[in-house]
This record gives C-alpha cells, structure tokens and sequence, in this order.
C-alpha cells in the first residue's frame, strides 16, 4: 500500500520530519519562509495530512481543495489561523500544540517585562553608543516590581504560569477569564479572580493571555487604556488583534499607559508606524515560544498527531469547536 503523503508547510526541527518519514512520504518546505497561498494548495492537493505553521491561513478555500486531507496539525496552540468549523465540516481533524510551550512563553512574557521595566533596550543602546562616562544616580530609573499588582487576561496554562512568576517576584495577582479557575490553582497562584474592569483599573503590569477569537479582538482599545493606572505597562504574547495596534501607539504617546511589551501584531508583520515611534516600548517579532527545546517538541507534537490520524487513531491534541 502506498504511504501516505504529508506537507509540511515551512522549515521545522528535523527531528518531526524524522518522525514522520518513518510513517508517510514527507513534501517538507525546507525554507523558513511560508508558502503563498496558492504554493501551499498546489503541495497540499494530494496530501493526505498537513503540518501546518501560524503563517498559513488555512481556510474553506484551501481545504477544500485538497479533497484527500485528513488533519491539519497546526504547529502552535493558537489556532486562529484556521477555519476550524470549515475543516470540521469537510471531516478533517485540526490539532494544536498545547503545554509544550507554556514555560516559554511565559518566561518572554516576563522578558518583556524586564526589559520595558528597567529600561534594558535603551540601557544597551547607550553602551554601545559609548555615552558611558561614569555612574549616575538619577538616569535609567525604572520601576519596581515587587508589591504591585500583576493582572493577567486569560488564566489558562501560559496565564497561571506567568501568575507563577509574578508571585516570586513579590506581586500581588489578580486574573480575569472567560470563568473563575479552580480553588486549587488560585491558591496554588495566589491569583485573585476580578472582572475585566477591575483588572484594567488595579493592574501595575497587565498581561494579556487570551486566544485570539471574535470575543478577544480588540480586548483593549481606546476605551480600555483609559480605564488603566497612567503607570501600567502592558505585556502582549498573545495574539496581535487582541489589542488594537493604533489604541496602543496612542496611549503610550500621551502617556495613557508608561509602557508596553510586544511580541505579537496586529497586521504581522507589519507594524504600525506609530507603535515604532513610541516611547517605552519593547517590540519582537513574536518569539514567544522560541527555544530549541520548545520549538522541537511542538513540532514533534504535531507529527505525532498527523500519526495518529493517519493510523485511524483519535488525535492527541484535537481542537474543537466551543459553542
Ligand atoms: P489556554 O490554556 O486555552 O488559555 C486561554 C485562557 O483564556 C483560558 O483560560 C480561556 O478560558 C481564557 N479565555 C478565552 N476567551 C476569553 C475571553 N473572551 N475573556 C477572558 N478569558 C478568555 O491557552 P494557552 O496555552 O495559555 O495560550 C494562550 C494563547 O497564547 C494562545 O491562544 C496563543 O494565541 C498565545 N500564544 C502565543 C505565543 C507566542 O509565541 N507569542 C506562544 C504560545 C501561545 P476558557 O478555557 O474558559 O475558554
């Protein structure tokens, strides 16, 4: 019988096209540059199975083209790069990375906070320019942390692991979710449940750790920024439309908010203009999950799950529609 054919739609660590190889016929982009769309459906048209990147936008139009997919294994836990209720529609099973990448996303998250905090990026800025002359006492004031309040917007994995962090730097934490989280993991966290308004008014750093979906688009825009402490800092490694870019740039530039740390956009790549030029602000081009270790295990869970689809097998990682 014929192996199964699988596209993977970018360059990933070699050891999931290993893994796979050893089940399927593998047509691997070695490039870590995405298909375009119409690149992707002509690789994809007699796939059997997809490892697909957040740079793919898999929709109705692309699954429907390729008649022979049976999962689409998304290489992330984000998954609002894919029209889940069309694949579902169409009988293709979609799956999701989650776990493997908690830690370090978190981890950046509080990078993010670091730096924006105590002022790193243009500290390294002014020794490389060779401005240092000698010790000051009042230069590069950054804030504290320990005391303040932590607040976080999403308390699920990468969320209470950030809440994790911040009670070890001495913060006091607060969350809002979709619902309040288990007694255990509040006390385990120290995390406090509030509502959205709350959140924004009490919050010294606000941590945004939602999905991307219709409820999430724009979970702070203009109206949002005024409700926060002129001396918050936002911290994004979510997803980019969860905040509204242009909202953003303003409030930092009047002084709305003191500082923001973002590693995800609105129009990725593209960054507006005007988020560049403002103050106090620490970008990257969303490296959230990036360490090898991470990187490797979410690729080796995707593979494992275009495995067990293949096999006729439940997905490990299945993503499903919430009503
Ligand atoms: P998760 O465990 O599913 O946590 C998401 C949390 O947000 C859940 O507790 C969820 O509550 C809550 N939520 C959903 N909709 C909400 C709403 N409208 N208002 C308030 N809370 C809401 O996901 P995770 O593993 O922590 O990942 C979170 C997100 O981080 C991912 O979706 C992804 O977009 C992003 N991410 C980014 C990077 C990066 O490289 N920057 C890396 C990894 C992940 P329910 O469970 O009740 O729905």
């Amino acid at each position: 019988m014929a192996k199964p054919m699988v596209v993977v739609t970018r360059a990933v660590p070699r050891e999931a096209l290993e893994l796979l190889a050893a089940h399927a016929t593998v047509d691997a982009n070695g490039a870590d540059v995405g298909y375009t769309p119409e690149e992707l459906v002509s690789h994809a048209r007699d796939a059997d199975a997809m490892v697909s990147l957040l740079t793919d936008r898999i929709d109705d139009s692309v699954i429907s083209q390729c008649p022979k997919l049976k999962v689409v294994a998304n290489v992330a836990v984000g998954y609002d790069n894919i029209d889940v209720a069309a694949a579902a529609r169409r009988g293709v099973a979609v799956t999701n990375t989650p776990g493997v990448l908690t830690d370090a996303t978190a981890d950046f998250a509080w990078a993010l906070l670091l730096a924006v905090a105590r002022n790193v990026v243009p500290a390294d800025r002014y020794v490389r320019d060779r401005r240092f002359r000698e010790w000051m006492m009042m230069e590069f004031h950054g804030a504290e942390l320990a005391g303040r309040t932590l607040g976080i917007a999403g308390f699920g994995r990468i969320g209470a692991a950030v809440a994790r962090r911040g009670r070890g730097f001495g913060m006091h934490v607060i969350y809002a979710n979709s619902r309040r989280v288990a007694q255990a993991l509040e006390e385990e966290t120290g995390a406090h449940f509030v509502d959205k308004e709350t959140l924004l008014a009490s919050s010294d750093v606000l941590s945004l750790h939602v999905p991307l979906t219709a409820a999430t688009r724009h979970y702070l825009s203009d109206a949002e920024f005024a409700l926060m402490k002129a001396s918050a800092f936002v911290i994004n490694t979510a997803r980019g439309p969860v905040i509204d870019e242009a909202a953003l740039a303003r409030a930092l530039t009047s002084g709305a908010i003191r500082g923001a740390g973002i590693d995800v956009f609105e129009r990725e790549p593209a960054v507006d203009p005007a988020l560049l030029a403002a103050p106090n602000t620490v970008l990257a081009p969303h490296i959230g999950s990036a360490t090898t270790e991470t990187r490797t295990k979410m690729a080796l869970m995707a593979a494992e799950n275009v495995i067990a689809v293949l096999a006729g097998r439940t997905p490990v990682n299945p993503v499903t529609l919430k009503e």
